[in-house]
């Protein structure tokens, strides 16, 4: 395998007695002592003009301490040094998260078209591997959401192999987050939302309900519901004469949208209209039972349903957080009942930087190669120039699954998935 880059890891202080006076040993000393290891590490270089491949060799030097004598070889660096290196993890999750390939996929086309053998079960590692080293990120994600004036939010249902769960997606009108809990329960969201001063925006599930803070219901989720009801009773005129009237004037509101934008001081004109349509709307009584039913509805959401006119920016519908969670549900399909919760919250993290970019109009491959962990830094596009080092490590403590077994270490933290990234179809 050629060409290669040659590495050599070298130490700085003794190991034994961590005297910084190390004297290399030549090769001509070396009979009885260790031969420096070697192990060799992969990485795709990514340049507008082609892909290539990157062999690295590192070699370990050998010392001799001369304070203690201790014969030595830096062997931390040496166990921690990664198999893979950042591009090739970076092309390998962006085919991954952005194209939605399997694992067995990536397999494929890295033996194909760079003579590179990486097992799925690698590859499991690798997505473990940039899960972690994004995950500052993923934090500070949901702390901007959380700092926003808008939070869109949405559930929706995965089932894993363990059974079912539950993602959720919370969006502001550039950052998106996804997470995963094991129940529909909204309990959670009381305790994350409870410094959130913006305006939620949700569907009418009612785990949404409890949240204090001021919120704008998915109008398009009732107009939806509106228009079955119409299909259901065609002929029910006292239902009519409840969608009609919303209707007219939801039209008028959103004509000032079009205008106007979503500007509180055009929007807050129709607060008079808004009030006077619930008024009327209070004061009905009817027969019809879908007709009272929606009545209830409409009323016990009153403070719900027009809060956006009263706020800047506030959109009336939940497209935002919708059109995210389509995202997630095109790779659901793909891994029904194969997955496992640690490889999904791994993914998740991915994908929730992804549909970041996304929605910030930047390349989440290229926001990968930089190794900026900061999206509004990379955007910005002053980053802070880091110096790359010649050789990768993987995290402390992290123990890649092929030497789980050799090493058998007191704190392992191997990437124990063997299945999210999907069977190879
Ligand atoms: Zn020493």
């Amino acid at each position: 395998m050629a060409p290669l880059c040659a590495h050599v890891i070298i130490a700085k202080n003794c190991a034994a007695c961590g005297c910084a006076k190390l004297a290399k040993v030549s090769k001509s000393e070396r009979l009885n002592i260790p031969m420096p290891r070697v192990k060799r590490a992969f990485d795709l270089v990514i340049t507008p003009g082609g892909i290539r491949r990157r062999v690295i060799e590192c070699r370990t030097a050998i010392y001799r301490c001369e304070h203690c004598g201790q014969i030595m070889a830096p062997a931390e660096q040496y166990h921690r040094l990664a198999k893979h290196f950042h591009g090739l993890m970076s092309w390998a999750m962006y085919q991954h998260v952005a194209h939605r390939l399997s694992g067995g996929t990536i397999e494929e086309m890295l033996r194909e078209f760079f003579g590179l053998t990486v097992g799925n079960e690698e590859i499991h590692m690798l997505k473990s591997l940039m899960a972690r080293y994004y995950s500052k990120t993923y934090r500070h994600l949901i702390q901007k959401i959380l700092l926003g004036p808008v939070l869109h939010i949405d559930e929706t249902q995965v089932k894993l192999r363990t059974g079912k769960g539950y993602v959720w997606v919370f969006t502001s009108m550039e950052e998106v987050v996804f997470m995963y809990r094991p129940t529909r329960e909204g309990g959670f969201l009381q305790e994350m939302l409870k410094d959130f001063r913006g305006v939620l925006v949700s569907d009418f599930f009612f785990a949404y309900d409890s949240i204090d803070c001021p919120q704008q219901k998915c109008l398009i989720h009732l107009i939806r519901d509106m228009n079955q009801e119409i299909l259901n009773n065609p002929f029910d005129e006292d239902l009519q004469s409840v969608t009609q009237p919303f209707a007219s004037l939801l039209r008028t509101i959103v004509t000032t949208v079009d205008t106007h934008g979503l500007k509180r001081k055009h929007l807050e004109r129709h607060s008079g209209e808004v009030d006077e349509f619930f008024n009327v709307l209070s004061a009905l009584s009817f027969r019809s039972e879908p007709a009272q039913a929606l009545q209830d509805r409409l009323m016990k959401n009153r403070n719900k349903l027009f809060a956006f006119i009263h706020h800047n920016g506030v959109p009336w519908n939940n497209n935002n957080a919708e059109n995210a969670i389509k995202r997630f549900a095109y790779y659901r399909e793909d891994t029904v009942g194969i997955m496992r919760e640690k490889g999904l919250n791994d993914y998740l993290v991915l994908l929730s930087i992804y549909q970041t970019c996304r929605y910030k109009g930047i390349s989440f491959l290229k926001f990968l190669l930089s190794r900026e962990r900061d999206i509004d830094r990379f955007c910005a596009g002053n980053r802070s120039p880091r110096r790359r080092s010649a050789i990768e490590l993987y995290p402390k403590g992290f123990i890649p699954p092929h030497l789980v077994t050799l090493r058998k270490p007191k704190i392992s933290q191997p990437p124990n998935d063997s299945s999210t990234i999907g069977d190879d179809r």
